[in-house]
């Protein structure tokens, strides 16, 4: 046992099933109506989160001396009232044909068939003015083959990829085809369900996350029984589509508790989750109520019952306790607090994310953050591991780590935000099942033992963040393999 970092955690005891069990029975039940971000249901849960944050000790640290910081979301949509027709046939919006990015246009064009619209075929086509119309073929890099919602990914990619290819030859308007894949429920009848809600981004001059300006280039995509059609000679195609745009609410719940050190407690460590799931959607099975009770109300609970400890026993340093907004959005809410905290960034020691923590095999977990080039605290990575082999001796599953693994999983939850602007982070997960996103995901099929258990391996960890001298520092020429939407100040 290696005494460099670790310290048994004093409040362990307080983290219990019988709370956890309650909480998430309630945070994950049909009357939360599945916590959507930008809804009264989000707020609902967060106001809940923040009572239960108060009665377990918890200070505010939000917006004047609330438990709350609220932003504002942006979404762009396209409107009802749009027309799509090919020739004189209407098509139906969202079922006939996916339009893949909000835009606002108006075009009346002849459409030409380029194939697949690969260089040779396009050598001696004037694309300027017309509607050009190509068959789906497979992306540069495509999703792996096993990868979840592989064929949605695919046409994406795909399309994005044609589609920009054919607009900066001057195309006026393209129609994609889907190729077998993509004409797949799982991707043409998924891609008209996601796509017709829009999108969602932040209004921020820092960083990529302000959408919705783009080239008011139409981009279709259709069924494959629409090629007949597209390719039929002397055809139109007509689209008139107007867009509308919302600035909705969204909140991060935030508390803490000081620390006891008179000259630590200015440092914090994060405990990160997001109390946000997809709310009420399309049934599956007769359950339209997406409750997400693995993801994330797990983690919500989680940071519940460590605030309980945390209240009863504070550490050396300060904790800081975020429940983010609109993860489900695009990690919106921990981007906003990243670009926005509500103490110095600097301050901020260490980040512990979690998100969906409850399920799967009861002995294995993972953590990621924990290897090149994820891992951006060699001594970080160090104190959760050492407080796994003390406290809580979880198998861990490490390959979802590596930025080989077809998930890509380090990059789909809340401490990406921080770790992109250089905060020493962890992502605590149990990973994927059969029941992510959908209406499954329910509190009768978390395994609550092992939620406890992952409770206390965060708490562990936090403790040893809070108590050792020397805070966790930032690896030198950390750097991830993609690119990141927002970064430190030069
Ligand atoms: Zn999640």
């Amino acid at each position: 046992m290696s005494l460099a970092t670790g310290s048994t955690p004093p409040a362990l005891d307080a983290i219990r099933e019988e709370d956890l069990r309650r909480d998430i029975f309630f945070l994950a039940s049909d009357a939360m109506r599945g916590r959507e971000a930008g809804t009264l249901d989000e707020l609902r849960a967060s106001m809940w989160i923040a009572k239960a944050a108060r009665e377990a000790g918890l200070e505010p640290a939000g917006d004047d001396g609330t438990y709350f910081q609220f932003w504002p979301m942006r979404r762009v949509r396209i409107s009802e009232g749009s027309e799509i027709s090919l020739g004189n046939k209407p098509l139906a919006l969202w079922r006939d044909v996916v339009v893949t990015t909000p835009v606002t246009s108006t075009v009346d064009l002849p459409v030409v068939f380029v194939g697949e619209g690969q260089p040779d075929q396009l050598a001696n086509v004037d694309l300027h003015g017309k509607a050009v119309a190509a068959v789906v073929h497979a992306p540069t890099s495509p999703p792996a083959p096993n990868m979840s919602l592989r064929g949605y990914r695919y046409a994406l990619a795909a399309v994005r990829q044609q589609s920009q290819a054919l607009i900066d030859r001057g195309a006026g308007a393209v129609i994609l085809v889907s190729d077998s894949v993509a004409d797949d429920d799982m991707a043409f009848g998924f891609g008209g369900v996601a796509l017709a809600r829009g999108r969602y981004g932040l209004d921020t001059a820092r960083s990529t996350l302000a959408r919705g300006v783009t080239p008011n280039v139409p981009v279709l995509w259709v069924r494959r029984g629409m090629l007949d059609g597209v390719r039929a000679p002397g055809q139109r195609l007509t689209v008139r589509l107007y867009t509308e745009s919302f600035s909705y609410p969204s909140v991060n719940v935030v508390a803490k508790v000081g620390g006891m050190d008179p000259a630590r407690r200015h440092e914090y460590v994060l405990f990160s989750g997001h109390q946000d799931h997809d709310g009420v959607r399309y049934p599956i099975d007769g359950d339209s109520i997406w409750n997400g009770a693995d993801d994330n109300a797990s983690v919500s609970v989680a940071l519940l019952a460590i605030a309980r400890a945390w209240a009863k026993k504070p550490g050396a340093r300060s904790a800081l306790f975020v429940w983010h907004g609109a993860e489900e959005r695009g990690l919106l809410g921990s981007y906003w607090h990243a670009l926005h905290p509500v103490v110095p960034l600097e301050s901020i020691v260490a980040v512990l994310n979690g998100d969906m923590i409850g399920r799967n095999n009861p002995d294995s977990a993972a953590l990621l953050g924990a290897q090149p080039p994820h891992r951006n605290s060699t001594a970080l990575a160090r104190m959760a591991l050492e407080a796994n082999d003390r406290v809580t001796r979880f198998a861990i599953d490490s390959s979802w780590d590596r930025p080989t693994h077809r998930e890509g999983w380090y990059y789909r939850s809340d401490h990406l935000p921080y770790a992109c602007m250089h905060v020493p982070a962890l992502f605590f997960s149990t990973l994927l099942h059969p029941d992510y996103h959908t209406p499954r995901d329910e509190p009768q099929r978390i395994d609550i033992a092992k939620l406890a258990r992952m409770t206390r391996w965060m708490y562990a960890t936090g403790w040893s963040v809070a108590s050792v001298a020397e805070r966790p520092a930032l690896d030198t020429g950390f750097q991830l393999e993609r690119r990141c939407a927002i970064g430190p100040r030069e």
